[in-house]
């Protein structure tokens, strides 16, 4: 089979590869129905996390069952199935408590942007549909494996509320399904921010109710400007930069709450600071497994189209060519068709 490999900074190829088989009697095999190109793919393609040998790429995914291995009974083959990033056997003390992003199996997924892939912790970890959703509905499916599943962590953990004012930080895609998931859980103003117009307009497609382009100190004085000088509930903290969570922190009233999912990146917190702030905080890896049923049926039923992130559509040999637009800002988010 064929997959993307980088081999260094800006150097992604699409190669043979050797085709995954089960390792395990806990894998699976799938043939990928569609992949993309992460956010957090763009570290090492940047340089700014280093690339020792090279490796397979991905962990975004949804496909159809090829092989399982003996003690897989969940998921058979010739069914679509969506899975999470990281695996779970679901089981475990930490899946049984909703955190399967901290199962004590966990493996997580690496090399997706490929033809086929080896799924451990397939019993745990994959959700199969009921029927072969129609291709309409694969792009929305296969945010829901990675930058839907992690908004919707980052409201849960921001601990959104009905009628609650929310802030997004971030309009990358992990950002923009934030906002989708602040509206779900019934935000009454939901305020993005953003510099980039084509973004802008998405969250508001999406659920923005303003939208605030300042950043820094500007941007935390436009936030409290919008909530009447104390600060919003919940903030979604969706990059991973010092920045972006010093915005987030500043943003966030006394006894509100930030959820953090960007990547953390050179990120300190002053301890005296958040002391004083009263502000909660909590982040982490999205349990994107706990939430895949309930995501998976509001894409289906059409209630949200987090599918609408991807706006670069490319065959999967191109795959350099998704890297290439998402670092140069010409696209949010790239998806691939094998
Ligand atoms: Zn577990």
């Amino acid at each position: 089979m064929r997959g993307a490999v980088i081999h260094a900074p800006g150097d992604v190829r699409f190669e043979t590869l050797d085709d995954p088989r089960i390792l395990k009697p806990t894998d699976a095999v799938i043939r990928t129905a569609v992949t993309c190109v992460c956010g957090s793919d763009l570290w090492p393609w940047r340089g700014l996390d280093s690339t020792e040998a090279a490796h397979p790429m991905g962990h975004e995914y949804v496909g159809f069952v090829e092989e399982v291995g003996a003690e897989v009974t969940a998921v058979r083959p010739g069914q679509f199935v969506v899975g999470s990033f990281a695996t779970s056997d679901n089981t475990c003390a930490n899946c049984r408590n909703g955190f399967q992003s901290s199962c004590l199996n966990r493996e997580f997924m690496s090399t997706c942007q490929a033809e086929y892939v080896r799924i451990p912790n397939a019993q745990g970890t994959l959700v199969a549909t009921a029927e072969t959703p129609d291709e309409e509905f694969w792009p929305g499916l296969l945010a829901v494996s990675d930058v839907m599943g992690t908004g919707w962590w980052a409201a849960d953990a921001a601990e959104v509320r009905p009628g609650s004012t929310a802030v997004v930080v971030g309009d990358g895609a992990v950002g923009l399904c934030a906002v989708i998931a602040a509206k779900e859980m019934g935000a009454e103003r939901i305020i993005a921010m953003s510099r980039h117009e084509s973004r802008q307009e998405l969250a508001r497609q999406f659920g923005a109710t303003d939208i605030v382009t300042e950043r820094g100190e500007e941007g935390v004085a436009r936030i409290k400007d919008l909530t009447g000088g104390t600060g919003a509930d919940s903030v979604l903290e969706c990059v991973g930069t010092a920045q972006a969570m010093q915005q987030a922190l500043y943003s966030a009233r006394p006894g509100g709450n930030v959820g953090f999912v960007g990547v953390p990146h050179e990120v300190a917190v002053d301890g005296q600071e958040l002391f004083f702030s009263h502000v909660g905080l909590r982040g982490g890896p999205a349990p994107v497994r706990r939430y895949l049923p309930d995501l998976i049926d509001r894409v289906l039923s059409g209630r949200i189209n987090p599918g609408k992130v991807f706006d670069l559509t490319l065959p999967l040999d191109q795959v350099a060519e998704g890297y290439r637009a998402m670092d140069e800002r010409r696209a949010v988010k790239t998806l691939l068709k094998p």
